[in-house]
Formats: C-alpha cells, sequence, structure tokens
C-alpha cells in the first residue's frame, strides 16, 4: 500500500508505519477515536481529493462533477434515511467547522448562546473563551447537578429564562449519561431559543437507535463522522426543511471553499457500513463493553463519575485514588494504554492537570474485544493508577498489553508488508 510513499520519502514514511504500529500495539482507550475500515482508508485516499467542488451537487462552480455529485449525494440521501433527517449538508471538513456553519447559519455576531461548561463535559466549540465560539458570541453555561452528576435541568430552565439566548447548544464530550433532548426542546422552547444538539461523540449510537434521537426535537445536529460512527475525520449537519438553504450557504460560501471531497466519498462509504446489521451489533458490543469496564473499574476502588454509564465511555475521578489525570494519563501510556486526562465536574484542579481521566470502547471493540478483556484491561488500569511510579508494574502490563493486541490484530497487512511483526519490529526501509 505504500511502496510509493517509501521510495518518495522515507521519513514521512517511517511516521506512518510508526503511527500504524502504535495503533496496533497499544490499547486506544481515548474515547472520541476508532479505526475506520480498509474501504474507508481507500476511499479517503482515492484520486478524488485532486476535484475542487465548491457549491451542490447539480449545482457547482466547477465542470467536471458528475462523479463527485454521485458520491455527496449518496451521503446526504443515506444521512437522512439513517437519521430520519428533513436535510442534511456533507462538507462540514470537522465537528467544529459544522458547528461554526450552524451558528452562523442561525445567529448574529454578538447573540447569546448557552452552552454546557466544558468542565462539566462540554465542548471547546460550544462557547469557550478561547475558541471562536466565545469569541463571537455572549456566551452563558449550564452544567450537572454536583449530587447526581447529571444535567441540572431546573437550573438550565433558571438560567434560560434569565439569560433569554437565542440558541441553547447540548451535547458533549465527556459525558456518560443519555442526553434528554426532549427536555432541551421544552426549554428551548419555552424562552424562544434555537436547540443545537451536538452528537460527535454519540453518532454512531444514535444511528442504531441505542441513544435517544435529537432529530425530532432540534431545529439543527451537528456531528463528526469520525468517532462511534466509525467513518473518516469529517462532520456532518442535519436540518429542518426550514433551515437548509441557511444552513447549506453558511457551509459555502459562509465558512468553506472547496470541500474535501475524498472525504465525503469516504463518509458515504462509512454510512453505508453504518446500515448494515453488523454495524448494530458493534455498537451494542461499544455499550456493553462500556458497562463491563465501569462494572469492574468501580470493583477496583475507582469512582466514575455519575456512578456509570449508559453510553461508549466513563470518566474516572481520580481524587481518592491520590493521583491527578496528567499523572495517570502518562503512567497508562508507559503502560501501553491511551487514554486522555480530563476534568471532572467541579474540578479543583486546571484542565491541564485534571482529577480524572475519560475512558471509552470504541476502537477496542472495533478490534473485536469483548467483555472478557474489559475484565482483563480494568484489572490492567486499576494495578497502573494504583501505583503510577511502579516501574516493573507498568513493564508487567505493558507486556501483557502487547499480548491483547497480537491476539486481535489491527491493519496487519499494512503492518506485514513493512516487515513489522511485532512491537518492537522497525519498518524495513
Ligand atoms: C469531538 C467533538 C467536536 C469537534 O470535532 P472536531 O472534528 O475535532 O472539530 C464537536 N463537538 C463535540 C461534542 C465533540 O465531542
Amino acid at each position: 500500500m505504500y511502496l510509493e510513499l517509501k521510495r518518495v520519502d522515507p521519513e514521512v514514511y517511517k511516521a506512518v508505519v510508526g503511527e500504524i504500529k502504535r495503533q496496533a500495539f497499544t490499547l486506544e482507550m481515548i474515547a472520541s477515536e476508532n479505526f475506520v475500515s480498509r474501504a474507508v482508508l481507500e476511499t479517503a485516499g482515492s484520486p478524488l481529493t485532486n476535484k475542487y467542488a465548491e457549491g451542490l451537487p447539480g449545482k457547482r462552480y466547477y465542470g467536471g462533477c458528475q462523479f463527485v455529485d454521485i458520491v455527496e449525494n449518496l451521503v446526504r440521501e443515506r444521512a437522512k434515511q439513517i437519521f430520519g433527517a428533513e436535510h442534511v449538508n456533507a462538507q462540514p471538513h470537522s465537528g467544529t467547522q459544522a458547528n461554526i456553519a450552524a451558528y452562523l447559519a442561525l445567529l448574529d455576531i454578538g447573540d447569546r448562546i448557552l452552552g454546557m461548561n466544558l468542565s462539566h463535559g462540554g465542548h471547546l466549540s460550544h462557547g469557550h473563551p478561547v475558541n471562536f465560539s466565545g469569541k463571537y458570541f455572549e456566551v452563558h453555561q449550564y452544567g450537572v447537578d454536583r449530587e447526581s452528576e447529571t444535567i441540572d435541568f431546573d437550573e438550565l430552565l433558571k438560567i434560560a429564562k434569565k439569560v433569554k439566548p437565542k440558541m441553547i447548544i447540548c451535547g458533549a464530550s465527556a459525558y456518560p449519561r443519555e442526553i434528554d433532548f426532549e427536555r432541551f426542546r421544552e426549554v428551548a422552547d419555552e424562552v424562544g431559543a434555537y436547540l443545537l444538539s451536538d452528537i460527535a461523540h454519540i453518532a454512531g449510537l444514535v444511528a442504531v437507535g441505542l441513544h435517544k434521537s435529537p432529530v425530532p426535537y432540534s431545529h439543527v445536529v451537528t456531528t463528526t463522522t469520525h468517532k462511534t460512527l466509525r467513518g473518516p475525520r469529517a462532520g456532518l449537519i442535519l436540518c429542518t426543511e426550514e433551515h437548509a438553504k441557511a444552513i447549506d450557504k453558511s457551509v459555502f460560501p459562509g465558512n468553506q471553499g472547496g470541500p474535501l471531497m475524498h472525504i465525503i466519498a469516504a463518509k458515504a462509504v462509512c454510512l453505508k457500513e453504518v446500515m448494515t446489521d453488523e454495524f448494530k451489533k458493534y455498537q451494542k458490543q461499544i455499550v456493553a463493553n462500556a458497562k463491563e469496564l465501569a462494572k469492574k473499574l468501580s470493583e477496583k476502588g475507582l469512582r466514575l463519575v455519575s456512578g456509570g454509564t449508559d453510553n461508549h465511555l466513563m470518566l474516572v475521578d481520580l481524587r481518592d485514588a491520590g493521583i491527578t489525570g496528567k499523572v495517570a494519563e502518562e503512567a497508562l501510556e508507559e503502560a501501553g494504554i491511551t487514554v486522555n486526562k480530563n476534568t471532572i465536574p467541579f474540578d479543583p484542579e486546571k484542565p491541564f492537570i485534571a482529577s480524572g481521566i475519560r475512558i471509552g470502547t470504541p476502537a477496542l471493540t472495533t478490534r473485536g474485544m469483548k467483555e472478557k478483556e474489559m475484565d482483563t484491561i480494568a484489572d490492567m488500569i486499576a494495578r497502573v493508577v494504583h501505583s503510577p511510579d511502579d516501574e516493573k508494574i507498568k513493564k508487567q502490563v505493558l507486556d501483557e498489553v502487547h499480548d491483547l493486541c497480537m491476539r486481535f490484530p489491527l491493519y496487519k497487512e499494512f503492518l506485514d508488508e513493512a516487515g513489522v511483526k511485532g512491537p518492537y519490529d522497525e519498518p524495513v526501509i
């Protein structure tokens, strides 16, 4: 697959093989990551990358769009069918780009928005001061209840009535519980606000009915395609017919130039996979794995925010274990387990240190791991987190991680071609 790359640019080739090797021989538990299929990879690497196609299918500003029109129409039709949406824009380059386009379609600069506090699970693009969303709009925030650590709808309603936002944003990056979109819509209606639901993390669950759909309750729904949906790194916008024109114009020419047609084609392939029975089984296994992992981590004395999970991720509060998220992330990485440090609600630590880690099961479930492996992994995580400075334990866990990874191979054909059979082999140049 990468023979020409190897000839032209050995430095990049080595980094590419190094990254494939890292993915194959570590346990990827970052909740927002996944491994795409060979078909998605091939499409994302196709010559469709060469094509300029500003505009929409049938209405382009460039000639020669007959084939890229086919793939973009497939994304729109498939996404409409999967999510029951009236309208789809297939072009956002990412989740954040989808949000920019959606905000600027429905809002004016300076309008008030109400989003979830980042340290309670929200996303930077929902109004954080360092992000465009915090700079262009007047941002107000809601969060979770201190006791239950679930979204506090009484507080949400109180804040909404006081600040009268033009848009309420729901959806999260680090929230382990089901999101009640219907209640969000009730609050939005009560104060005359638009509801934007960002399902970047849970889109795969929503697609197969394992999480309630936001589509009937939202003016606009945004998502990424590379998290639980397991497609290329990109975004999508779903909306009602009423807002279709405004959304399309906001994506292009409002906020983007030429669409990435190779990535849009890969989104079409991803959505084809989403419509299969295998994908539904896969999503069920993600949730079953998360439940099992959460149960075992709790049994090992690790406290989970809100007490558990309904979806594909969990947040571990490490304060009782006596270490910070930053230290846990680093120790686990040395042991071959990749997670990210994450603030917990009402975190006393700064985001760069954080009191928690976020753990997700989508990527390992793609490799075929099930409940039994989750038990093993919970044990590994607990051992490292309880002795983050013990080099012997970290080395033991690393060896066990390598064994597990060898039993659930990933992108093996690429590694074979590069002469990499195990975690300590270097690619042959
Ligand atoms: C990941 C995520 C995004 C942003 O996606 P990018 O593709 O990284 O820009 C937006 N919203 C939520 C809730 C997310 O979790």
